[in-house]
């Protein structure tokens, strides 16, 4: 395990490798976008406003997938006052809302002055699914990932909608992923039920079946293939900045964790909307050796607003925090007894990276 010389990324992180430098990936792409001429995706965006806009008559011309986030804002923010798009929004709902999350959800409606379709999934089959892969894959949230990006298919092909716009493109943003086939990528995530080599059939049992998982799986790719749909990233268009979206975002009323940051983070903006999410998060620290405080101070320091030294030392401030505030609504929604659910902490830790110091675990290469 090593991490990278500029941020504080280890490449432990899937898609991640340090050059011969000792130079990320990740900071490689953030390198690159400096060199694209956002102005002129700027204008490609327009363009392809300019040609939806009013095509499909009466109905919606974009649908835009919302959380009620910072970057949901920003997203419904750009369709609708921007591009003067008549935009519906859709959330599929999580099921363990905070009052934030909710809160905010209500304000993109109300600010932007839009429709939004919330798809609340059976809690039964949702249950099931987080929970097995909670015990098998050590990443309950698979099924919220699957759910949202069949589900947002599911939507934008019952209401005939032209045009979906997603946010960021995870892979570029993070995985150092450089491929400018962004815009193509965004099209698999409307037509491709793979997530992680999955598909929700593993999960088929007696109440997990194909009538119980209809916003687990995508409508016919043909179908969709036929209409034209068009899938984007905002991403690939505008440059992408996580708080320069929640200043724009908390100017038409989106507030953050009243409370403040959840232990091992460093921002009260990121992710807050609701509270099973934390733990799935945490578990990249078992399996990969850096989670949340990693993700936030590699942010800061991509768009300059945090020396690697600042860093290092919050990361080791932070990192060994155990998310604990929600741990209690986990165990009990997915009815998990708690001395359960630390013994699939254990078989999720990569020994590789952890041993014991002192009587407590650690990680076997510092940051510094
Ligand atoms: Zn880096």
């Amino acid at each position: 395990m090593k991490y990278c010389s500029r941020c504080v990324m280890p490449d432990t992180k899937p898609g991640v490798h340090l050059d011969p430098e000792g130079i990320c990936s990740a900071c490689r792409s953030v390198e690159k976008k400096k060199n694209i001429d956002w102005q002129e995706r700027a204008d490609q965006l327009r363009k392809i406003c300019d040609e939806i806009r009013g095509s499909n008559g009466n109905g919606y011309d974009c649908l835009v997938p919302v959380s009620g986030g910072k970057d949901s804002h920003y997203q419904v923010w750009m369709m609708k006052a921007v591009h003067k798009m008549n935009v519906l929004a859709v959330c599929i709902v999580p099921h363990l809302q905070t009052a934030e999350g909710i809160a905010n959800l209500n304000n993109i409606v109300s600010s932007f002055n839009i429709d939004l379709i919330k798809v609340s999934l059976r809690p039964g089959v949702l249950k099931r699914i987080r929970a097995k892969a909670f015990f098998e894959m050590g990443e309950p949230n698979w099924a919220d990932h699957c759910s949202v990006f069949a589900g947002v298919a599911r939507v934008a092909q019952m209401y005939r909608v032209p045009m979906v716009l997603w946010g960021e493109d995870i892979a570029v943003e993070f995985g150092g992923k450089t491929s400018d086939k962004r815009v193509a990528s965004a099209e698999d995530l409307i037509r491709n039920d793979l997530i992680k080599d999955k598909t929700v059939e593993y999960f088929f049992d007696d109440i997990v079946n194909a009538s119980s998982t209809v916003f687990y799986k995508h409508p016919p790719k043909e179908e969709l293939l036929s209409r034209n749909l068009r899938s984007v990233y905002l991403s690939y268009y505008h440059n992408w900045d996580g708080y320069k979206h929640y200043e724009l975002s908390h100017k038409f009323g989106f507030q953050g964790r009243a409370k403040g940051p959840l232990s091992g983070n460093i921002l009260d903006y990121d992710n807050i909307d609701e509270k099973l999410c934390e733990i799935n998060i945490w578990f990249k620290f078992l399996k990969f050796g850096f989670w949340r405080p990693t993700d936030q101070c590699c942010y800061q320091i991509w768009n300059g607003r945090m020396t690697r030294e600042e860093a290092v030392k919050l990361v080791n401030q932070k990192q060994y925090e155990f998310p604990g505030e929600y741990l209690k609504e986990f165990l009990e929604y997915h009815s998990i007894a708690e001395k359960e659910f630390w013994s699939v902490v254990e078989k999720f830790r990569n020994l590789d990276i952890w041993h014991k110091v002192g009587g407590q675990w650690r990680l076997k290469f510092p940051l510094e």
